[in-house]
C-alpha cells in the first residue's frame, strides 16, 4: 500500500517541481551563523533564492522605502537563535536594530546570497599601476571586522543617558538611534526634500533633525517648576526652536557622551602583482548592497 501511496504522489509531481528541486542542488548556498555587535545575540541569515524575495521595485537609493524593503529583506532572512528574540514582529525587530547590526544582518544576507562581487579595478597606491581584483563576500569578514561589543548594562534599544545640560535647570536623556528612529526621520518628508538634504550634508536628514531624535526627554525648570517633554514631536519643536545659545550647549552635552567602536569594518588586502605590494580596500555594505540589489532589479 506504502508503495502505492509513494508511486503516485511522484506521478503527480508536476515536472517544473522535480526540476525546482535539481536546481537547488545546482547552487551551493547554505545559512550562515553571525554574531550582532549590539544586541549581542547569535542569528541564523539564509539567502535570497526566489523572486517572491525581491520586493525591492525601484531603486531609489536613499528613499524611506528603498531603506524600509532592505530592512524587510533582512528581517526575514534572519533567524534569531536565543529563544528570548523570538517571536519579533517586524516593528518590535526594527526597534531593536541598532544600524550597526542591520550593517552586520545586511552583510550576512547578501554574503550567503551573492558569494562574489563583480570585477573592480584600483591605482595601485606603491606603483601606480592599475589592479583588476575579484572579491568573495566572505573574505571581507576579517578577524578584526569587529572592534567593540555593546557594553553597557542596559540592551541597546532600551539604554538612557541622563545629562544634565544646565545644572538643576535643563536635563535631557539621551537613546541610541535605532533603524525605527532613522526611518521616522524620513517621515513626511518628498524625495526631493530628501535629495536636496543629500546634495547639502550628504545624509537624508539634517543634523538638527538627529540631534533632536536623539533626545528621548527633557525637563526645563524656570524657577517655579519643571515641564517636561517626553514624545518626539514636542522635543523636536522644541528643540528646532530654542535659543542657538542652548542648542549649542544641548550638542556640547551630546557629543561629550562617549560611545564605542561598534561600526563593523569589512575589507580585504589586494595584492598588486606588479609591486608585490599589498593595501586594505574597504567595502560600504551600503553600497555594494545597492549594487547587487540593482542588479537584480534590471534582471527583474
Ligand atoms: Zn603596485
Amino acid at each position: 500500500m506504502e508503495e502505492n501511496k509513494d508511486k503516485l504522489n511522484l506521478d503527480f509531481m508536476p515536472s517544473f517541481m522535480t526540476a525546482l528541486d535539481a536546481a537547488s542542488t545546482l547552487i551551493d548556498l547554505k545559512n550562515i551563523e553571525l554574531k550582532l555587535p549590539m544586541l549581542k545575540t547569535s542569528v541564523k541569515v539564509s539567502p535570497i533564492t526566489t523572486l517572491e524575495d525581491l520586493t525591492i521595485k525601484s531603486y531609489q537609493g536613499s528613499s524611506q522605502q528603498y531603506l524600509k524593503e532592505v530592512d524587510k529583506l533582512i528581517y526575514k532572512h534572519t533567524e534569531f537563535i536565543d529563544e528570548k528574540m523570538k517571536p519579533l514582529d517586524f516593528e518590535e525587530f526594527l526597534e531593536r536594530l541598532a544600524p550597526e547590526d542591520k550593517q552586520t544582518l545586511l552583510y550576512g544576507v547578501l554574503r550567503v546570497s551573492f558569494p562574489v562581487l563583480d570585477k573592480r579595478s584600483m591605482k595601485c597606491k606603491h606603483c601606480e599601476e592599475e589592479i583588476i581584483f575579484e572579491t568573495k563576500l566572505d573574505e571581507m569578514l576579517q578577524s578584526d571586522s569587529f572592534k567593540e561589543e555593546w557594553d553597557k548594562q542596559e540592551e541597546v534599544y532600551r539604554w538612557r543617558k541622563t545629562i544634565e545640560v544646565i545644572k538643576d535647570k535643563l536635563t535631557i536623556k539621551i537613546k541610541y538611534l535605532m533603524e525605527a528612529d532613522i526611518l521616522r526621520l524620513y517621515n513626511d518628508k518628498g524625495n526631493s526634500a530628501i535629495a536636496k538634504l543629500l546634495e547639502s550634508t550628504g545624509k537624508p536628514y539634517s543634523q538638527t533633525e538627529l540631534t533632536a531624535a536623539s533626545i528621548s526627554f527633557l525637563s526645563i525648570n524656570d524657577g517655579t517648576k519643571d515641564i517636561v517633554l517626553d514624545t518626539p514631536d514636542d522635543i523636536y519643536n522644541f528643540y528646532t526652536k530654542a535659543p542657538i545659545q542652548l542648542q549649542k550647549q544641548i550638542t556640547n552635552a551630546l557629543n561629550d557622551v562617549e560611545v564605542g567602536e561598534y561600526n563593523p569594518v569589512f575589507y580585504t588586502n589586494i595584492h598588486c602583482p606588479a609591486c608585490n605590494e599589498s593595501e586594505k580596500n574597504r567595502f560600504e555594505i551600503d553600497d555594494i548592497s545597492k549594487e547587487l540589489l540593482f542588479q537584480i532589479y534590471q534582471i527583474l
